[in-house]
């Protein structure tokens, strides 16, 4: 590519950055303002334009912008200050964002496929420019964050995490692929909303979008590779679990709604359980909420209870969730087959949450019903009367879903919980003058980095164990000032070493297991993940000139 189309692509674009030199080779010049900038410079322009904008909205569709425009320094930028733009290209905005997607469109971004599209999803893959993808986030829009079926809208979602892949695990751009299935949408709003961009439509639940997902997992790998990594995000409960089911030993595929929340809840337990040492198997916990979330942290909190020697029976007992019609419990008749290990007998009346906590008293609560907060102070209270230290992890997003805020859960017990939440929460200062630092107990520490390792070792099928070893590792990256601080995770700022350091591990992990099959083996596993690691510097588009000494082209 020479001229205006290499400055129109955001990946081969360097906006005044392109040197004199490139600028006349590349047909550039005179189409740029003569200064030549240093991408420096350039960071700075865009810093400074974010510092000015007080709205989120705003700040997301400009950061968005930038992505559209000069890629590295999108991802500069982003990298440079994770902590205050995350929430912005993650939770909470992305959610915003998503709900007002067809106000603030400027330029498609991922792949579209609708179930008008069945039959010719491979041709459709064959229009996206890039051939060396190897990983993929989907979504088909029905459960957005906590705002439920955004159909289309929900693009912003796989956008979002992959934005994270090349941001927090330093994945390359080109190798991930955002895509948003349309099968309708439910959302009432949504059908009569005239700027809406999916098919009107009620969400096809016919056979036909088992059908068209299972050509979209075929059309995939067909095109890009067996060992495509492909993340599920965001599906309606049913559908999340049986997908899960019907993929994970045929695809490389996994649901980060049920398995990477598990992880990073687990991780959360885990760095507790080093802060306050009460191991893992002391634990009684009582989820609010009892689908994909509740059910991954649940079944795999028991996979690590098992393996410090509890059985399974004896590990599920310890655990209890509460839906929309209360506590699971036998004889209910709307218990699901996913949740049927975690149904127990009935302990007594229970018409509340509360109700439950006192009946029950757990040490740890957890809550993602992604239903507002339910968290209520006499449930906090509650909690802090039972436990010295208890835990409480408000899991839902975006923040308005959020069971409680951090400062309700540090005030009402004292600053004496262990206290993480799905999304941003600032640190919190009690009278007496105590800081608190709340954890984002969010599965952005554990994707990034898992699908990092997936992706370099050419590991086939995911499996509960590798989200079991990503919890390990997260919660062994807390140091003692972290603890201190009341931290149950790293600090966000650090977030790309934490995951590269995860990915490091892992690879040995299933290398030592055998589940890599990406050959020769790396001895060094270290240099071999930070060697693939891409970085924000811009490349060179000078060609390769140099001389040949001037008597090779004479006679002697
Ligand atoms: P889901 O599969 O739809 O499950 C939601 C569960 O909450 C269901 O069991 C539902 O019960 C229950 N529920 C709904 N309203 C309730 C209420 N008023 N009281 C008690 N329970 C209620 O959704 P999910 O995938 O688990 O996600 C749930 C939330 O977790 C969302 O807000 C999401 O953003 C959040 N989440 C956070 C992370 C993270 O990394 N922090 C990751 C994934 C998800 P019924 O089935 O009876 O309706
Ligand atoms: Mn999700």
């Amino acid at each position: 590519e020479k001229g205006k189309p290499l400055m129109l692509n955001p990946r081969t674009n360097k906006g005044m950055a392109f040197n004199l030199r490139e600028r006349q080779i590349l047909g550039l010049q005179g189409l740029l303002p003569p200064k030549i900038e240093t991408q420096n410079i350039q960071a700075l322009r865009f810093k400074r334009n974010l510092d000015k904008m007080t709205d989120p909205l705003e700040k997301y569709i400009y950061l968005m912008g930038i992505q559209e425009r000069n890629e590295r320094l999108f991802y500069r930028v982003l990298m440079e200050d994770i902590e205050r733009l995350m929430p912005i290209v993650y939770t909470p905005t992305v959610g915003l964002a998503c709900s007002q997607y067809g106000h603030i469109f400027r330029r498609p971004k991922g792949l579209f496929i609708s179930i008008l599209d069945r039959g010719h999803i491979r041709s459709i893959l064959d229009n996206w420019p890039e051939t060396n993808v190897n990983a993929v986030v989907v979504t088909d829009g029905e459960r957005i964050l906590g705002l439920g079926d955004l159909g289309v809208y929900g693009m912003g979602i796989p956008v979002g995490k992959l934005c994270l892949y090349t941001a927090c695990a330093g994945i390359r751009p080109e190798w991930c692929l955002p895509v948003c299935i349309d099968v309708g949408t439910n959302n009432q709003t949504l059908l009569k909303d005239p700027f809406y961009m999916g098919l009107y439509q009620k969400r096809d639940r016919s056979q036909l979008y088992d059908d068209l997902i299972d050509e979209f997992m075929e059309a995939v790998v067909d095109k890009y590779g067996q060992d495509t990594l492909i993340q599920f995000e965001d599906f309606g409960n049913h559908n999340a679990f049986r997908f899960l089911r019907k993929y994970r030993e045929k695809y490389c595929t996994f649901n980060d709604d049920i398995q990477g929340t598990a992880s990073v809840a687990l991780a959360g337990l885990l760095a507790a359980q080093r802060t306050i040492g009460k191991p893992i198997t002391e634990h009684r916990v009582l989820f609010l909420g009892a689908g994909e979330a509740a059910l991954g942290i649940a079944n795999l909190i028991v996979m690590a209870m098992m393996e410090a020697g509890v059985s399974q029976a004896d590990a599920r007992k310890k655990i209890w969730m509460f839906d929309k019609y209360g506590l699971l419990v036998q004889g209910r008749e709307d218990i699901d087959s996913n949740q049927e290990g975690f149904v127990h007998p009935s302990p007594g009346n229970v018409q509340s949450f509360l109700d439950a906590v006192n009946l029950l008293k757990p040490t740890a609560i957890i809550g993602v019903a992604g239903a507002g907060p339910l968290f209520t102070k006499e449930v906090l209270a509650a909690m802090g009367n039972l436990n010295d230290r208890p835990i409480i992890f408000a899991l839902s997003n975006p923040t308005n879903k959020a069971e409680c805020t951090a400062e309700d859960a540090y005030t009402i017990t004292q600053g004496r919980c262990l206290f993480a939440s799905g999304s941003p929460f600032g640190p919190v200062t009690l009278s007496d003058g105590r800081v608190f630092t709340p954890g984002q107990g969010n599965n952005a520490y554990i994707f990034p980095g898992v699908a990092l390792a997936v992706i370099l070792s050419g590991v086939r099928h995911i499996s509960d164990t590798i989200f079991l070893q990503a919890a390990k590792t997260l919660a062994e990256q807390l140091t003692d000032k972290d603890m201190e601080q009341g931290r149950l995770y790293p600090p966000l700022s650090n977030i790309r070493e934490v995951s590269l350091r995860m990915a490091v591990k892992i690879v040995e992990y299933v290398y030592a297991k055998g589940m890599a099959f990406r050959y020769p083996e790396p001895m060094d596993k270290n240099s071999f993940v930070r060697a693939s690691v891409w970085n924000t510097q811009y490349d060179s588009f000078l060609p390769d000139i140099y001389d040949w000494p001037g008597s090779a082209q004479e006679p002697p």
